[in-house]
């Protein structure tokens, strides 16, 4: 599968899933702009993403911010002239008793989880209209936010991954005819910095299949999602058969 020329926005670029569908995409001959809060970090990713440099770009900064939002765009622009996908990666995750949230975190898992969807996701759909032609995918949350499971409760979860879960679908009808499509990827629980490795083992038997999730499974159903021209409001899940039921 080859990605030549094509530009990706990958906000959360800076590591975990965003870094790896960006090496990943950068491999295949495409480009990207990857967004994340710390200029450091993402002067480090962007290295490994492209040590040229050529192929790669990134903007600092709090993705719920619409100021920031805009940078991103306006540097895919500058930088490689389209947009031809944007994957809404950036998240947090907070797992605690409902009635222990404070609401910081209450404020801000909404600002990140869905302000951070809301204002880059409009704004690239804005380009990819006068191009006819553009994909978004959105990176969900498949047990804790759809199968909810007792030991790790997450309601934060629920309500904004199920939101961008609600709304992939909506786009994805409002869109379809303007050859705009839009996707999600809902993954398991992934081996990625979110979990320290002490609680890996814990965290892989909340799967059906016994194990957690490698980033590398996340980055294919992207990249399966983005060769797909006949499939758009579809909820891939990647999560070792957590949404398939019990067990
Ligand atoms: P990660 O912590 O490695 O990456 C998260 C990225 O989001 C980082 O690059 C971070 O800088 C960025 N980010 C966070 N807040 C931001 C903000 N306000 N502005 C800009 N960037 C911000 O974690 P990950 O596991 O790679 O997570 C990627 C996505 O996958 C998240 O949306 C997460 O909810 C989702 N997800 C992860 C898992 C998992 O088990 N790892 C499971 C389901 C869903």
């Amino acid at each position: 599968m080859t990605f030549q020329h094509k530009v990706a926005v990958i906000t959360g670029g800076s590591s975990g899933i965003g870094k790896a569908a960006a090496i990943d995409w950068v491999k295949r001959g495409g480009n990207v702009v990857i967004n994340g809060r710390r200029e450091e970090a993402l002067e480090e990713a962007a290295k490994d993403i492209d040590p040229s440099g050529e192929h790669v770009a990134y903007v600092a900064g709090d993705i719920s911010n619409p100021k920031i939002a805009e940078s991103l765009i306006q540097e895919a622009l500058a930088r490689f002239g389209h947009i031809d996908t944007l994957v809404n990666n950036a998240g947090v995750f907070i797992s605690k008793p409902f009635t222990d949230y404070t609401i910081e975190e209450f404020e801000s898992v909404l600002s990140i989880n869905v302000a951070g969807f809301f204002h880059i996701t409009q704004l690239a759909i804005t380009e990819m209209l006068k191009s006819g032609s553009g994909h978004v995918v959105n990176i969900t949350a498949s047990g804790v936010a759809e199968q909810p499971i007792k030991a790790v409760p997450a309601v934060l979860a629920a309500l904004t991954k199920g939101g961008l879960a609600a709304a992939t679908k909506s786009l994805a009808i409002e869109y379809a005819d303007k050859g705009i499509r839009v996707n999600a990827v809902a993954p398991g629980i992934i081996k990625t910095p979110m979990h320290g490795v002490e609680t890996h083992d814990f965290l892989g038997k909340l799967h059906p299949v016994g194990r957690m999730g490698e980033v590398q499974d996340v980055v294919n159903a992207i990249n399966y999602l983005e060769s797909a021209p006949f499939v758009t409001g579809d909820i891939l899940h990647v999560d070792g058969g957590q949404s398939a039921g019990q067990w």
